[in-house]
């Protein structure tokens, strides 16, 4: 089975080095090593590939205290990511000479798979350290640690230790014979119908949110869950799990705080959604995949 989009990557994220300061520090400074910029969730890009730049372009912009993520070695040479957010595009000319700051979510489909991976990686990462700048047990301000993947409490009488999140969600596409349930929220371009889908909330299997999702946004049981692939989804730190589901052909009664619309689509109705004025969810998306999939089961 073909890796979704954002995952697949050929980047070996060599976990063992993260505790290895000295090592990092060599690496770093190597000359074949690369650092990838993170500015305001936009990665540099340049005709279709990733931009990265040694060290001594980047690593003076960070803020006092940060430093680059080890991401991982790639062909031998060591991947980081910087973010650089806190400055304005106008004031870092030698970085936007070199490319383009792009929102991979945007671009995704124009990049290698191993592009996207290793973008998708460097973004979660940055947007993770953006959102644990301060210790959740004592409130003190916390510092990188172990190559960028912990956050440590600067306070010494607390020293908590803060680890990289994924949040787990749900998408799944319901089925009844030649019908799948497609649902549109209002923010949505006009016209674009995708699959159902939600966040795994505590104390439950993604299974049965795949159950209490369908339930709650469209009021129809669903039977026969069962596991499809998954995709990591830095928008901006989920990994999406997809599901096939079966339901019986019932007219949706929609939350309407969740969706806008939701209705059963013949596979031949999908198929000519473009004549209709109608659309699918970008073909990087696992949505769009988890559709297509089924489309050519019958
Ligand atoms: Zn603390």
């Amino acid at each position: 089975m073909r890796p979704n989009f954002f995952s697949g990557g050929t980047l070996d994220r060599a976990s063992t080095l993260r505790r290895d300061e000295g090592r990092l520090a060599t690496l770093l400074r190597e000359s074949a090593s690369r650092l990838f910029p993170v500015w305001r969730s936009h990665s540099l890009v340049k005709d279709d590939a990733v931009v990265g730049l040694p060290h001594d372009e980047l690593t003076h912009l960070l803020e006092e205290g940060e430093t680059p993520i080890f991401l991982g070695l790639q062909n031998g040479d060591a991947c980081f990511a910087c973010d650089i957010s806190h400055h304005e595009l106008e004031t870092i000319p030698r970085l936007t000479k070199a490319g383009d700051f792009a929102d991979i979510r945007q671009i995704g489909g124009q990049l290698s798979q191993a592009d996207g991976a290793l973008l998708a990686f460097a973004r979660a990462m940055v947007h993770w350290h953006r959102m644990h700048r301060f210790c959740g047990v004592c409130g003190k301000p916390t510092l990188p640690a172990e190559g960028g993947h912990v956050r440590r409490c600067t306070n010494p009488d607390c020293k908590h230790d803060i680890y990289p999140r994924t949040d787990p969600a749900v998408i799944m596409l319901v089925s009844a014979g030649d019908h799948c349930l497609l649902g549109r929220q209002a923010i949505w371009t006009p016209g674009m119908f995708s699959t159902l889908a939600g966040f795994v909330e505590p104390g439950e299997t993604p299974e049965e949110a795949v159950a209490r999702e369908v339930m709650e946004e469209t009021g129809i049981t669903v039977t026969g869950v069962r596991y499809h692939s998954s995709q990591p989804w830095p928008f901006p730190g989920s990994l999406m799990i997809g599901f096939y589901a079966e339901a019986k052909k019932a007219t949706p009664r929609i939350d309407t705080h969740e969706l806008e619309a939701a209705d059963w689509f013949s596979r031949d109705e999908i198929r000519n959604f473009a004549g209709k004025g109608m659309s699918l969810p970008r073909p990087i998306s696992i949505a769009r995949r988890l559709i297509e999939d089924w489309l050519a089961e019958g």
